[in-house]
């Protein structure tokens, strides 16, 4: 037996391709419902958050003739994707214009590969892809699979074509092997979920079976769009600021630590270099190796830093949330509240939660909870979310007066420009302190405003049952004195008692009721 070991390197194409449940690709029902999600976020990363009213089709078309076989396109009026990036885009891993710090739905530049590798791997066809940029004059279409080993895209075909209408935008087509039966739930859940948090935007989806669901934009209303920000001092570690130093183009260290940095003027830069003892104008990049670390440990304890500012970040708005769960739940009630921001390893996070109550919801045995970061809904690994944590062991609901089974749904949103998610597959949030803080806060706030609600709604039930019981004696006891006046000389108006009467039962209720039944509409009811 040999013990010698056999050493190599693999590339991060080889990497995912070996774990692809990492992504999670770890079966047929789970790689359909990983690449509708992918491509649907991709989609929307490349509208909204450039300020575009998204238009977005999603179709998922069965294989006639290899029924485990499913085609999936979807076709966006986004940016589009500048010819040159196209393949690698999708034919190189762990490549993508979103290493930034931006708040976008995609962050590990993984999705469309993982989509590509695993069609390839599974059925074997190339991915198809059509883009045009904005103005572009030509629309563009390339035929791509990944080489594996080398990590880098395979080239199989390439178009060109006049863009006569000014179309821009891009369509993917992917053959992945699937298995519709079992994802077919998870996939309308997130479709429907993700039309909950942006009404703004018009969304299709085909299934195989033939159906198709449409979420009709229902406002005009965009979030604003995020931008592009600086690290805070606070967020920094030995191995960033080296490459920043490195990479920066700041000839002194007073310009690198007061242009580069989050939170820094050049007042505060400057008492932070002489406070430590660096020179003002030395060349960040002749910083050596001890001077890095003292300056990243310096960095992350100086306290005169401002705290890291939050308007970069995009979240959705306590309005767009109302709306959201409004035209996609039809509830009796709503809330929403977006919190103000908390700081996570020198990162701006904004929280925001949203409550739905009663109308079409139906009653569960816990509150359904709704999780999304940065836009995205998260659907699986509920119970290890900081988020289900909060909302069935933090939150007290009997305090709320609310006893399950409850027609109740409760909204989460965590947004910025580093989410700590559990696993590359964008799962669920891991239990941050400020974070969970920021959630029970919120969650506390919509669900005050619904024990608001419902005991105001008692309360007017409550007199409503008791002017009822009077108004509906008002047409007998009406009749009865007509006829004990009818002696009078004066011809008495039954109606005008009525109305006199129900004036007498409104002056005593109608304050704490929006509108009471005239006696002659009741009669027949209560009969
Ligand atoms: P990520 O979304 O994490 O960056 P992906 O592999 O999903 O990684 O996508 C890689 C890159 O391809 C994205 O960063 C984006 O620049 C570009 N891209 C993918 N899909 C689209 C699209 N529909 N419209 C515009 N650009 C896209
Ligand atoms: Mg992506």
């Amino acid at each position: 037996m040999s013990t010698l070991e056999k050493f190599r390197a693999i590339s991060p194409a080889e990497f995912f391709y070996r774990n692809k449940e990492i992504a999670g690709f770890s079966n047929p029902a789970r790689a359909l419902y990983q690449s509708v999600r992918e491509l649907l976020e991709n989609a929307l990363d490349a509208t909204d958050a450039h300020g575009i009213l998204p238009n977005i089709e999603v179709s998922i078309d069965r294989d006639t003739s290899k029924p485990v076989v499913y085609r999936i396109t979807v076709k966006d009026n986004g940016i589009g994707i500048p010819e040159k990036y196209i393949p690698e885009a999708f034919g190189r891993v762990l490549f993508s214009s979103k290493y930034v710090l931006r708040q976008t739905r995609g962050l590990f530049g993984l999705g469309a590969k993982m989509i590509v590798l695993y069609g390839q791997i599974t059925v074997g066809e190339p991915a198809e892809i059509v883009s045009a940029t904005m103005g572009s004059r030509k629309v563009y279409s390339y035929r791509i699979s990944i080489d594996v080993k080398e990590n880098k895209p395979i080239i199989l075909q390439r178009g060109v074509w006049p863009n006569t209408t000014g179309w821009h935008g891009t369509i993917v087509k992917i053959a992945v092997e699937g298995d519709w039966g079992r994802a077919k739930q998870k996939i309308l859940d997130y479709v429907r979920r993700t039309a909950i948090v942006t009404p703004y935007a018009n969304l299709v989806l085909r299934t195989p079976d033939e159906e198709i669901y449409t979420y009709p934009r229902v406002t005009d209303k965009l979030p604003p769009p995020p931008r592009e920000t600086h690290p805070h001092p606070h967020g920094i570690d030995i191995e960033m600021l080296k490459i920043m130093a490195g990479e920066t183009e700041e000839q002194t260290l007073l310009d690198f630590i007061s242009n580069e940095f989050q939170g820094v003027g050049r007042v505060i830069a400057e008492r932070f270099l002489r406070d430590y003892g660096f020179k003002l104008d030395k060349n960040p990049k002749e910083l050596s190796k001890e001077e890095l670390e003292a300056m990243a440990k310096a960095l992350k304890e100086f306290g005169e830093f401002r705290k890291p500012r939050a308007e970069h970040l995009s979240p959705i708005g306590a309005d767009l949330v109302k709306i959201g769960l409004n035209s996609i739940l039809k509830p009796e009630f709503v809330d929403a509240i977006t919190l103000k921001p908390v700081v996570y390893e020198g990162h701006a996070v904004i929280v925001e939660v949203g409550l739905a109550y009663g109308g079409a919801i139906e009653p569960s045995d816990e509150p359904q909870l709704l999780r999304f970061a940065n836009k995205i809904p998260l659907l699986y690994d509920e119970k290890s979310d900081v988020s289900w944590k909060v909302v069935s062991e933090n939150i007290d609901w009997s305090y709320y007066e609310i006893a399950f089974p409850a027609p109740i749904a409760i909204l989460t949103h965590i947004c910025g420009t580093k989410i700590p998610y559990k696993g590359v597959g964008k799962e669920s949030v891991a239990e941050v302190p400020v974070i969970e803080h920021a959630l029970e806060e919120g969650v506390r706030h919509v669900a005050r405003s619904l024990k608001l609600y419902l005991t105001r709604k008692q309360r007017e039930e409550e007199y409503m049952r008791k002017a009822i019981t009077i108004i509906k004696y008002i047409p007998e006891v009406s009749s009865a004195l007509t006829s004990f006046l009818s002696s009078n000389p004066e011809p008495v108006d039954p109606k005008a008692i009525e109305d006199g009467l129900f004036e007498l039962v409104k002056k005593r209720y109608g304050e704490h009721i929006k509108e009471l039944p005239h006696p002659r509409s009741i009669v027949l009811s209560v009969e």
